[in-house]
C-alpha cells in the first residue's frame, strides 16, 4: 500500500476445488442413494421376513390340511390289508401304507417345523417335575431298548431342582428325538440319559439334558452341519435307517425357543453325545423336599450293595444313594457280590439293602438272591431286584423268584428313594412305592384298536395319538360302521364316541355285547369318549355294557393311562380280552372281603401257561414253587398281625399279592390286594378278620392247582 493507503499490489493463490467440489457432491449423492437402498433394503427385509412367516405359515395349513385326508389313505389301507389279497395285492398294499406312514412322519415335522418358524409354536409355562419327565421319556423306549440289548440309563443328576416352570411337551418331543435317534443309530452298548443344572440364579437355572450312545458317531466333518434342516450325515444313512434330516433342526430350534442352545460331541464309530440346554425358572415341591428328608433321616449312614455288570448303571446308582447319605459299595458279578457280603459278616458288618441285577453274565441276581435268602445271618438285609423289560429278567420273574421289593431298569428316582427308605426302615405311608408310569406296567404291547367317531378333526387327533403310543388303529365314523368293522376284523379295544349320527354309542355297544351280533369277540373293552362326565351318563354308558370313559377332548396322558387300563402291557402275554376281564373283576372288586366270593376265577390255567410262554415246565416249578411257599408266607403275615406290625402285614400281603397274580389265582389276589391296603392304612383289624378267609382262598387255588398237575 501507499502512504494513502491505496493498495499497491496484490498477492494470492488460486486454487481450482471444481474435483473436491464435483467429488463432495458425488459422496453426498452416493451417501443418500445408500440411505435410500438401505431403506429399500430394510423394505425388502421386512417384505422377506413376512414372505418367509407367510410361508411357514401356508405349510403349517398345508400340512395340517394334507394330514387330514392322508389320515384316511393310511386308515383305509390298513383295511385293505385285512381283507383277502394276493401276495401280490398285500405286498403293494404293504407298500403304500408305508409310504403313507413316512410321508405322515414327515408332514408332522414340518408342520413343526414352519410352526416354529412362522412364530406360531406356543410354548406353556406350567410346573412339571424334571427329572419325572426326563425318567418317562427314557422308559417310554425300554422296550426298543431292550429288543436290541441295549442297556439304557437315565441319570438325572441329584442337584437338580424337582420342579421346574416351563413346557413339559415340546420339552419331552426333544428328548425323545434324540433318544431315538440314538437307538436308531446304536447296534450294541447303551444309552445313557442325564440332566444337570449348570447354574442357578434368582433368574431362574439353566439345565444341560445329554443323550450319550455307544453308536456309529458323526464325522467331524459334519458335526457342523448336523443341525441344519435335512441335514444326514450321508445319504446310505436315510436308506438304511430313515428319517427325514428335519429331527434335529427342530430339537435346535425347540432348545432356542426355550432360551438354550444344542450342541454335540462325537467320535465317528464311537459314539455321541447330543446335549442341549435350557433356561427354567424353579418351582416349588414340598412334597419332594419332603420325601428327601425322609430318606436322608432312614438312608444316612446304612450300608448299601449295588451289584450289577455295568459300570454306568454302577456308577449312576451309587451317586444317587449316596447323595442320600448312605454308604454304598459296588460289586460287578454275582460271585464277587457273594464274596464281599461273607467277607462283611466276618467283620460284624452287613449290607442294609442289596440291589441285584437279575440280568447278569454267569451267576444272575437272581441265584445270588437264591444264595443270600438261605443264609441266616441275613435276616435284616432286604434284597432289591433290578428288573430289565421283557425276556426273561422282568418284574414277573423277580416277583416269582421271591423278591418283595423290584425296581424296572432304568430306575426311577422316586421308586428308588422310596424302596431304599422301606429297605431302612421307613413305613408305607412315609415311602409310598407308586406304581410307574410307561414303563413294563403301563408300556403297551401292540394292539388293534377300533376308533369311532365322526368328527374326523376328533378322528385325527386320536388316530394320531394312538400310533404315537405304537397302536395300530382304524377309524369309522358311525355306530354301525363300528359293529360291522368288528364282524370283519378282531380287535383288542374300541374308544367309542358317544354321540354319532346312525347309531350313536350306546346302541353301538348293546350291538356289540349281544352275543348273536355277529361281533367276532364281544367281550372286547369299549371305552366311552365323552364331554359329558355326568352321573347319569356314566350310568347309562355302563348300563350299555361300556367299560370305562375317556372325557373329551382326549389328553394324551388320560389315554394312555386308561388305555394301560385296559390293554396288555408289555412284558405280559395276557390277552386284552383276559386283562380286561381282569380289570372288570378288580373293579367289580369288593371293598370289604366278603364280597370277594363273587369274583369269578379260582385259577387262571390258561393265563399262567401264557406267562411262562406256553412252557409247561416252567409253569410246573413255578406252581410248585408257589404251593410249597404260600403256607410260609401266610405264616408269615399271621405273626405280623400277632406283633401288631402293619408295615410288615402289608408287605406280606403285597408278596402274596404278587405270588396268587402268578399263578393266576384271581380270587386270592383280589382278597389280598384288598388286605394290603387295609394294612397299609393301618387297618389290621380288618385284616385279622379276613385271615380265614384268606387261608380259604389259597385252599381252593391250592386244589385246583394241584389238580391240573397231577393231569400233567
Ligand atoms: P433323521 O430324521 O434323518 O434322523 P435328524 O435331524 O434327527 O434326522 O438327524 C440327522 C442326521 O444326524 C441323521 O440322519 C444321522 O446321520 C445323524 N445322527 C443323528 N443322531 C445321531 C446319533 N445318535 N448317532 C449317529 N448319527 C446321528
Amino acid at each position: 500500500c501507499n502512504e494513502r493507503g491505496d493498495p499497491l499490489r496484490l498477492i494470492g493463490t488460486n486454487w481450482d476445488i471444481t474435483a473436491q467440489k464435483e467429488a463432495a457432491e458425488a459422496l453426498l449423492r452416493s451417501n443418500r442413494q445408500l440411505e435410500a437402498e438401505k431403506a429399500r433394503a430394510s423394505e425388502l427385509a421386512i417384505e422377506a421376513d413376512k414372505a418367509n412367516a407367510a410361508k411357514s405359515e401356508f405349510l403349517a395349513n398345508m400340512s395340517h390340511e394334507i394330514r387330514t385326508p392322508l389320515n384316511g389313505v393310511i386308515g383305509m389301507t390298513g383295511l385293505l390289508l385285512e381283507t383277502a389279497l394276493t401276495s401280490e395285492q398285500r405286498n403293494y398294499a404293504e407298500t403304500l401304507r408305508n409310504s403313507g406312514e413316512s410321508l405322515l412322519h414327515l408332514l408332522n415335522d414340518i408342520l413343526d417345523f414352519s410352526k416354529i418358524e412362522a412364530n406360531r409354536m406356543e410354548l406353556e409355562e406350567v410346573e412339571f417335575d424334571v427329572r419325572e419327565l426326563l425318567e418317562q421319556t427314557v422308559a417310554a423306549v425300554v422296550a426298543q431298548a431292550g429288543a436290541k440289548g441295549l442297556e439304557l440309563i437315565s441319570n438325572p443328576d441329584p442337584g437338580v431342582p424337582a420342579m421346574i416352570l416351563g413346557d413339559p411337551v415340546r420339552l419331552r418331543q426333544v428328548l425323545a428325538n434324540l433318544l431315538g435317534n440314538a437307538l436308531k443309530f446304536t447296534a450294541q452298548g447303551e444309552i445313557e440319559v442325564s440332566l444337570s443344572m449348570l447354574s442357578s440364579g434368582p433368574e431362574g437355572c439353566l439345565l444341560r439334558f445329554a443323550v450319550r450312545d455307544s453308536g456309529i458317531g458323526i464325522p467331524a466333518n459334519k458335526l457342523q452341519t448336523i443341525f441344519e434342516k435335512f441335514s444326514q450325515v450321508d445319504a446310505s444313512t436315510t436308506r438304511r435307517f430313515g428319517g427325514t434330516g428335519l429331527g434335529l433342526a427342530i430339537c435346535r430350534l425347540l432348545a432356542e425357543c426355550m432360551g438354550g442352545e444344542i450342541g454335540v460331541n462325537s467320535q465317528e464309530g464311537r459314539g455321541s453325545e447330543f446335549w442341549f440346554t435350557i433356561r427354567a425358572r424353579c418351582g416349588h415341591n414340598q412334597e419332594e423336599a419332603a420325601r428327601e428328608a425322609c430318606a436322608v433321616k432312614y438312608l444316612s449312614g446304612k450300608l448299601v450293595l449295588i451289584v450289577d455288570d455295568n459300570q454306568s448303571c454302577r456308577n449312576h446308582l451309587q451317586r444317587r444313594i449316596e447323595a442320600w447319605g448312605a454308604q454304598v459299595e459296588c460289586a460287578d458279578s454275582g460271585p464277587a457280590a457273594l464274596q464281599m457280603v461273607y467277607q462283611a459278616l466276618a467283620v460284624g458288618k452287613s449290607y442294609q439293602v442289596i440291589l441285584l441285577d437279575l440280568q447278569m453274565p454267569g451267576m444272575d441276581g437272581d441265584a445270588v438272591g437264591r444264595v443270600l435268602r438261605g443264609e441266616p445271618m441275613l435276616q435284616g438285609t432286604e434284597l432289591v431286584a433290578l428288573a430289565t423289560t421283557g425276556g426273561n429278567y422282568g418284574v414277573q420273574r423277580a416277583e416269582a423268584s421271591g423278591f418283595v421289593f423290584c425296581l424296572q431298569k432304568p430306575v426311577r428316582r422316586q421308586e428308588l428313594l422310596a424302596i431304599l427308605s422301606r429297605g431302612c426302615g421307613a413305613t408305607s405311608a412315609e415311602a409310598p412305592i407308586r406304581p410307574t408310569e410307561n414303563s413294563e406296567e403301563t408300556a403297551l404291547a401292540p394292539a388293534r384298536i377300533l376308533l369311532a367317531e365322526d368328527n374326523p378333526t376328533n378322528q385325527q387327533v386320536a388316530l394320531g395319538l394312538l400310533r404315537k403310543m405304537g397302536l395300530q388303529a382304524d377309524a369309522v365314523g358311525d355306530g354301525n360302521e363300528a359293529v360291522h368293522a368288528l364282524c370283519q376284523k378282531a380287535y383288542d379295544l374300541v374308544l367309542m364316541d358317544m354321540r354319532m349320527p346312525v347309531l350313536d354309542g350306546v346302541e353301538a355297544t348293546r350291538r356289540i355285547r349281544d352275543p348273536h351280533s355277529g361281533v367276532l369277540n364281544p367281550g372286547l373293552p369299549i371305552l366311552a369318549m365323552t364331554a359329558n362326565v355326568q352321573a347319569s351318563d356314566r350310568t347309562r354308558c355302563r348300563e350299555a355294557g361300556m367299560d370305562d370313559f375317556i372325557s373329551k377332548p382326549v389328553s394324551p396322558e388320560q389315554l394312555r393311562k386308561t388305555l394301560a387300563e385296559w390293554l396288555p402291557t408289555k412284558g405280559t402275554k395276557q390277552s386284552a380280552r383276559s386283562k380286561a376281564e381282569a380289570k372288570r373283576t378288580d373293579q367289580a372288586a369288593p371293598a370289604a372281603p366278603a364280597e370277594a366270593a363273587e369274583v369269578p376265577v379260582i385259577y387262571d390255567r390258561e393265563g399262567v401257561l401264557q406267562r411262562m410262554m406256553g412252557d409247561r415246565s416252567l409253569a410246573t416249578i413255578v406252581l410248585e414253587a408257589f404251593l410249597e411257599d404260600l403256607p410260609r408266607q401266610l405264616l408269615e403275615l399271621r405273626r405280623a398281625l400277632d406283633s401288631g406290625d402293619a408295615h410288615t402285614a402289608g408287605r406280606q400281603a403285597h408278596s402274596i399279592k404278587g405270588a396268587a397274580a402268578n399263578v393266576g389265582g384271581e380270587r386270592l389276589r383280589t382278597l389280598a390286594w384288598v388286605l394290603e391296603k387295609a394294612a397299609d392304612g393301618g387297618d389290621l383289624d380288618l385284616v385279622r378278620r379276613s385271615i380265614p378267609e384268606l387261608e380259604d382262598k389259597f385252599q381252593q387255588l391250592s386244589e385246583a392247582i394241584q389238580q391240573d398237575l397231577k393231569a400233567g
